[in-house]
Order: structure tokens, then sequence, then C-alpha cells
């Protein structure tokens, strides 16, 4: 069985390595998650909201040229249907549920692209509650089109101007601002990172990708099993929700996609299970690319949503096990995937989402393997980015 223990960990991973000022504010989630997430009420907003809201269940498209292509057969789970544009907000909206159940009147939340922070502020809104979002300082420069629609959302938008002023700084931050708020402050954590029950919560919000795979594959091909699942993993929190309901059945092989930013070996990589080694990152026993002295390696990937030195604990455990395999996608390869999606279904994929495409040319199947590839978002948010690599991608050899 895989599944969290007591105290929050998966196999050697997890765990709650929290300063002696937060263990309040966590235990005090930790004693009620459950509880509160299986009440009947809660369940019921929550359901209505990811269907009224967030637009659910997100359709599960055969993909009928790609499955030419690749002589197999592809399904993409479309979360990039939902709104806002990725599966960031299946999270946010169970957060902000249980932050209510718990009487709190102020949220807090890391960004790093700015894709998590825009997803709280939008819950926040719905909810007319207060937020508060913290963001390096050159993340704020490099996203100002996040930063605005946080601000038209009603957020406020801190820089973060320590460190490299990125998306680390920002999470020091938040936690600071939790210590000093422990009574009326929700932290709302944007991944399957971070000190239980973060992980596990996060994982049951997100489950909802494969709970709704599993009646839409039975309905489209009469077994509720595809061979296989295939996800990008910045922290892991698309990858745990299209997972979650397999995770026990053996038969269906987990891939899980990673970037290796300009190449594994080349120092620019965000390539955490082949780099990585155990250590504590942001509240949890993981794999993170650190040096021999624990220094953490600054991460790299074209792919903000991606660029993190760690994994989730439940996907270290993955990994470390053998349940899930583990392929690296450089920046380029990405790109490329991301270009021939468009040209041949018609959908402009997230940066982060394309590492999943590209994973197909790595990885080997049967010709009558059934393949569902999570699509996590939208490619808006990346325009910039496509636009500088126009000329290089369209027309390339793999479009015929
Ligand atoms: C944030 C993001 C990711 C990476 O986050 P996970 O927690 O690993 O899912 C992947 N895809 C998209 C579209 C994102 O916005």
């Amino acid at each position: 069985m895989i599944a969290i223990n007591e105290k929050g960990y998966y196999g050697d991973f997890g765990g709650a390595y929290i300063p002696e000022m937060l263990h309040p504010n966590v235990e005090e989630l930790r004693q009620h998650y459950v509880q509160i997430m299986q009440e009947d009420s809660f369940q019921k907003e929550f359901q209505q909201l990811l269907k009224d809201y967030v637009g659910r269940p997100s359709p599960l498209y055969l993909a009928k040229s790609l499955s030419e292509h690749y002589q197999t057969t592809i399904y993409l789970k479309r979360e990039d249907l939902n709104h806002t544009g990725a599966h960031k907000i299946n999270n946010t909206i169970g957060q902000i549920l249980m932050a209510k159940r718990l009487g709190k009147t102020r949220i807090i939340a890391e960004t790093g692209a700015g894709q998590h922070g825009v997803a709280t502020a939008t819950v926040c809104a719905l909810m007319g509650i207060q937020c508060i979002v913290y963001m390096g300082a050159v993340d704020i420069e490099r996203q100002a089109p996040n930063v605005s629609r946080m601000r038209m959302l009603g957020a406020e938008v801190r820089p973060a101007v320590s460190g490299s002023q990125t998306l680390k700084d920002a999470t020091n931050e938040a936690i600071r601002d939790w210590i000093n708020n422990p009574v009326d402050t929700h932290y709302i954590i944007g991944s399957v990172v971070g000190p239980h029950p973060y992980p596990d919560m996060v994982a049951r919000f997100q489950s909802v990708i494969s709970e709704e795979m599993k009646w839409q594959l039975e309905e489209h091909t009469g077994k509720a099993n595809p061979d296989m699942i295939v996800a990008c993993v910045g922290g892991g929190s698309n990858a745990a929700g299209a997972f979650y309901h397999y995770l026990n059945e053996k038969d269906v092989r987990l891939v899980a996609v990673e970037a290796a930013g300009l190449g594994i070996n080349s120092g620019e990589s965000a390539a955490t299970s082949v780099l990585g080694t155990e250590g504590v990152i942001h509240g949890s026993r993981t794999l993170l690319m650190q040096t021999s002295d624990g220094q953490i390696v600054e991460p790299y990937s074209i792919s903000a949503g991606l660029d993190y030195p760690g994994i989730g604990p439940l996907h270290a455990h993955l990994i470390k096990s053998g349940r899930a395999e583990a392929v690296s996608i450089t920046d380029d390869d990405a790109l490329e995937a991301a270009f021939f999606l468009s040209r041949k279904e018609g959908i402009i994929p997230a940066l982060e989402t394309a590492h999943a495409f590209s994973a197909l040319d790595k990885i080997s199947f049967q010709r009558d393997d059934v393949i569902v590839i999570c699509l996590s978002g939208r490619g808006d948010k990346d325009l910039n980015t496509y636009i500088k690599h126009l000329d290089r991608f369209s027309g390339i050899g793999k479009i015929s």
C-alpha cells in the first residue's frame, strides 16, 4: 500500500521539519484536516465550486492525431480548461474552504511565476478574504502580467528582497509572516511540498483528477485503468492528482517528467530525481539538489513552474521505490513538444505541460496501450517565450 503514515511519511520521505514557533499552526491543521475534508457540508461546497466555478469535470479527450503519430492510444486530461487555466485552482479552492472552517480571516501564499499566486488571489476574491502573496523581487519584474492579475483580484503582492529574490526567498518570507500571525492566518502552499500535512492535503484536493479519469476511461474504453499515466513534476501536485487513485494499481505505469533545463549535466537543470540527494527542504525530508555541504543548488528550467530544487516526498518515494519512472526533458525538447502539440491537436500547452508531452519520445509503449497525459495547463502565460522561438520551431521536421 502506498499511503502516508501518521507522522506524515511516505517510506523515508516527508515528515514535518519546522521551527518550534510554527508548531501550533501546523499542528492545528494536522489535527483537523482529514475530519474537515470528510464533513458532508465541506464536500458539498467543494464539489459545487469545482463544478460551477472551476468547470469540472475536465474533459478526457482522445487525441487522434497524436495517437496516430505515436502509433498508440493517447488521452489528454484537460486541466488546461479549468478556470484560471491550470490544475492549481483545485487545491486553492480546497484550501480556502479549509481556512474558513478553521476560522481564518487572512490568507498568505508564496509564488514563483505567479500561477499559484493568481489561483490563490482568485479564491480569496471569491470568498472575500484578505490575501497577501509573497513573490521574489526578481520574479515580480519577470512576471508582470501575473502581478497585475493578482492586484486586479485584490491581493497585495509583497516583494521578497533577500537572497536571489526568487521563489525560495518568497517562501521564507511567507513562513516568517505565518510565525508572526499564527491565530488568524492560513498559509496556502501551492504544491505537494512543505511539512506534513500539506503534501497529503494537497494530493487529496488534486485527486479529483484521477477520480474523474477512472469513470471517464471506463466510458471511453470500457476499462477504468490505463496502461500508463504521464505528468510533469515541479513540486508534483498535478502528477499526485493524476496518479492518486492508481497508486496501488500495479498494472498502471506512472511516469513523472522533470525539467532537465540545458541538460542534466549542464549545471543548469531541475532534474531532482537524477541529481538530488536526501535532505530537508521547506519542512519535509525529500530529494533535493544540494552541494556536498548541504547548500541548495539554484535550479534552472525554461518553465517557471518546474524550476524548483526539490520534489514532493510522495514522488521521492514513488521514484526511489521503483513505483514511478522518472524522465528528464530539456528546454529545447519541451519547446519542440509545445509546437508539435499546437500543430497536431490545436492545443497550446503550458511550458510545464510540454515536458510531459516530450516524454513520449523517450519512453517505450505498445501499440495497444492506453496512455493518459495530464495536460496540466494552457500556454497563454508562456506566449512571450514561444514567440521568441517561433521561427526556430515552426516547420520543424517532425511536423509534416
Ligand atoms: C505550477 C504548474 C506546474 C507544476 O506544479 P506541480 O505542483 O508539479 O503540478 C505544472 N503545470 C502547470 C501548468 C503549472 O502551472
